[in-house]
């Protein structure tokens, strides 16, 4: 795998500081003939009026119409954001955040982390300079927390929203909140400045901020990177000296405190499909703006019978792309539904390559995945050297966040990964058919410059049979996550929540019992302590309980570090023609105890050789996740730490505690032997079975407990470590003492 040096950000003095900025500006230069030329650019003004006259709008335009890199510049350039409030746009994938938030700099002509940044879980590339901030929409629900009028915003541009993920949909509910009550303290406020002339001149009326600019030059203590262009338009703006500060008497909410300077929150949600009625609908007849895009026409085939394996039939597609036709002639875009996907495909493509006849041209897989380093994103927008083809391998992260140059061939696999629920298996994830609206969507990567050729590794039948659109997350996955953070942010009643699809009663509760059974909820179902330090927590509530309840058990090293190792899809990777020499390599770290703390011993036994490429080679090991599992295991560190905890706290050799805490989290992913040999999940009296991945396979022990269940042709727990039956019911005795007293 490449060794891409991750990006400088060491600070450069202010010579190199002073090329930097003209590098900037000449990319920038460069970059503007391009962004003019995009279908958006025609409709610039009327964004703009529109934004300013509404407090939400909708804005429905298909994919690469500019949409995600153009508004938020649009916007910053016509002075919506002070030296108070920003922008902020989120996604709902992190490498969507990362990839276009430096795209944007580019274009603004800045640094990342400058006027543009991004901030996403366990990175954060930003400053206090920073108006333009691209971000998760998992990240913006949890600033809410700690800011709950956004009061940092200006603007917030919820992106993508037509995937509907879960916390897309519960921003859309917690932003009209927001806003409406912004909009009740602005309006207190105006009135009250219009009683003092002083106030009046330093409000929100873009065009008075003109001497701000000029003071902020002054100072020099920074260098801020601006926008290139001239200053020609009179809206452009950059009120960094705007201040607030001598303001006259603020006025005082009892619940929210100082409210002075507060305004309206202007909310945009974007999105690629045209069923924006809803998002207008669920806004007060919103208004929505259509941006045509620009599509050039694409000729889809189908397989003629089903396709056994997928993966087989994508790698063979994609050889058949690259040798029939000139390598002039485009790019590919394969479409799979994960990580593990991705790299067995890229595997079969490069082990082809090896034997291509002299004469083929060569072939460069590029993967894209959420978890992909940033280190490692850029490859797929860079340009192929000369006689290469790009092969990109994506999720379905392509289909509508990023827009790649130069595609002309789409391998649409069919399938997409997606999380599901269900209270008798908890929840679990699933490779899935995708909705005709995503394949529409898929096909049109094709078409974007050039006319195109779109595979599908289905039957036209199979096609027929797709759902019309895919059922918004918040519908069929687990709840707990938002439910905290509903009751955090002082949602007391979930139940009655103004949810745009409200997800069942049945959902609600099983989340709200879950939280119980976490001691997240008390019996009145208010948050206790270590719920409120749950909500703050990055993670899913299991995790945060395992590393809250690491502190009293003495091993919250431990607790972080395999927490950190189970944030990746895989860390081995056992090439199928050589399965039992990785096997074999691999047992020098297998654990009788299970995967838990054989992932543990890979991460001692990694660090203590540095990394070592041929040590990672020998040894199986895949050294890009490993990568970022130390990333991850940074952050969560640094977090821990401003939290609060005692991140040195360590077990030692007394590993069964680490063992207890994680049980103490997933208590509900535990299943017994039965006799007959198979286990049963305890929580839903379900067959599980364990991956043939796990150091556990095939092993028989009274109780596991799994880290996730993954269905594809039968339910397979993965992570699994084998458990005390005793220690199951100490973990919660909530709600086992509650199962008990139900069933008699
Ligand atoms: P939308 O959000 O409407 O789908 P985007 O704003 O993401 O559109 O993309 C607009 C255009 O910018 C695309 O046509 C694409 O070619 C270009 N673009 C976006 N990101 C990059 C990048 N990282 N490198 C090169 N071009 C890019
Ligand atoms: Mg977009």
């Amino acid at each position: 795998q490449p060794d891409l040096p991750a990006e400088s950000s060491a600070p450069a003095h202010s010579k190199k500081h002073h090329a930097a900025k003209r590098d900037y500006r000449t990319l920038a230069l460069q970059l503007k003939p391009q962004r003019e030329g995009l279908p958006i650019f025609s409709a610039r003004a009327s964004i703009i009026q529109q934004v300013r006259s509404h407090p939400t709008v909708i804005i429905v335009g298909e994919t690469g119409s500019g949409k995600t890199t153009q508004i938020p510049q649009y916007l910053l350039e016509s002075g919506f954001t002070s030296n108070t409030r920003a922008i902020a746009v989120t996604q709902p994938r992190r490498v969507a955040a990362t990839s276009i938030a430096k795209r944007v700099a580019e274009e603004v002509g800045t640094s990342l982390g400058g006027r543009v940044g991004y901030t996403i879980r366990f990175e954060d590339c930003s400053s206090d300079k920073t108006r333009l901030r691209f971000c998760t929409d998992g990240l913006l629900l949890r600033e809410i927390l700690s800011d709950p009028l956004l009061r940092r915003y200006s603007v917030v541009i919820l992106d993508e929203a037509h995937e509907r993920t879960l916390r897309t949909d519960i921003l859309l509910g917690m932003l009209k909140d927001i806003q409406r009550e912004r909009a009740r303290l602005a309006l207190l406020n105006q009135q009250h400045l219009e009683l003092t002339e002083t106030a009046t001149r330093q409000y929100e009326e873009p065009e008075d901020h003109q001497w701000s600019h000029r003071d902020h030059r002054s100072h020099g203590t920074h260098v801020t990177f601006d926008t290139p262009q001239e200053p020609e338009k009179e809206e452009e703006q950059e009120e960094e000296e705007l201040q607030f500060e001598d303001q006259p008497t603020p006025v005082i909410d009892d619940v929210h405190g100082d409210v002075t300077g507060i305004d309206e929150l202007k909310v945009i949600v974007m999105s690629a499909t045209l069923d924006a009625e809803r998002f207008s609908g669920y806004f007060d007849s919103a208004p929505i703006l259509y941006v045509a895009g620009r599509q050039f026409p694409v000729t889809t085939y189908y397989t003629t019978t089903p396709q056994a394996d997928y993966l087989d039939s994508a790698h063979l597609a994609t050889l058949q792309i690259h040798t029939e036709t000139p390598s002039n002639s485009g790019d590919v875009l394969v479409f799979l539904s994960g990580q593990e996907d991705i790299e067995n495909v890229e595997r079969l493509l490069l082990e082809s390559a090896a034997s291509f006849p002299p004469g083929v041209p060569a072939l460069l897989p590029c993967p894209i995945f959420a978890a992909l380093p940033q280190a490692q994103q850029s490859r797929v927008f860079d340009p192929a050297p000369e006689f290469t083809r790009k092969i990109i391998l994506a999720t379905n992260i392509a289909e509508t966040s990023l827009t790649i140059p130069g595609i002309r061939h789409v391998i649409d696999s069919g399938v997409h990964k997606v999380r599901g629920f269900d209270p008798r298996i908890g929840e679990s994830l699933l490779v899935e058919p995708i909705s005709k609206s995503s394949a529409r969507q898929r096909t049109g990567r094709a078409g974007r410059e050039a006319a195109g050729f779109c595979y599908r590794l289905y039957t036209e039948a199979d096609y027929a049979q797709l759902a019309e659109d895919s059922v918004p997350e918040i519908k069929r996955c687990q709840l707990s996550m938002v439910v905290l953070q509903l009751k955090a942010a002082g949602v007391a009643d979930v139940m009655q929540f103004n949810f745009m699809d409200r997800p069942s009663k049945k959902a609600l509760k099983h989340a709200l019992l879950e939280l119980f059974a976490l001691e997240a909820l008390d019996d009145h179902g208010e948050l206790t302590a270590m719920g409120r330090w749950m909500s703050e927590f990055p993670l899913e509530p299991t995790y945060a309980k395992v590393i809250y309840a690491s502190q009293k058990a003495g091993c919250t090293r431990e607790a972080i570090d395999v927490v950190s190792l189970l944030s990746v899809d895989s860390l081995f990777y056992v090439p199928a023609d050589k399965r039992e020499e990785s096997n074999a390599a691999q047992l020098v770290f297998k654990s009788t105890e299970g995967d838990h703390l054989t992932f543990l011993n890979l991460l001692r036994a990694y660090t203590k050789v540095n990394g070592d490429r041929e040590w990672c080679q020998e040894h199986f090991v895949n050294r890009r996740n490993m990568r970022h599992v130390l990333d991850v295991r940074q952050q969560l560190n640094r977090l821990c730490a401003r939290l609060g905890l005692d991140i040195d706290r360590s077990c030692g050799t007394d590993l069964d505690a680490v063992l207890k805490c994680f049980l103490s989290g997933f208590f509900h992913n535990c299943a017994l032997l039965q006799p007959d040999g198979t286990y049963r999940s305890l929580s839903g009296s379900q067959t599980v079975h364990i991956h043939p991945g796990s150091s556990l396979f095939a092993k028989k022990v009274p109780a596991i407990f799994y880290d996730q269940l993954v269905f594809t042709n039968k339910l397979h727990a993965r992570a699994v470590s084998a458990a005390d039956p005793l220690w199951i019911a100490q973990a919660s005795p909530k709600l086992y003492g509650r199962l008990n007293s139900g069933a008699s």
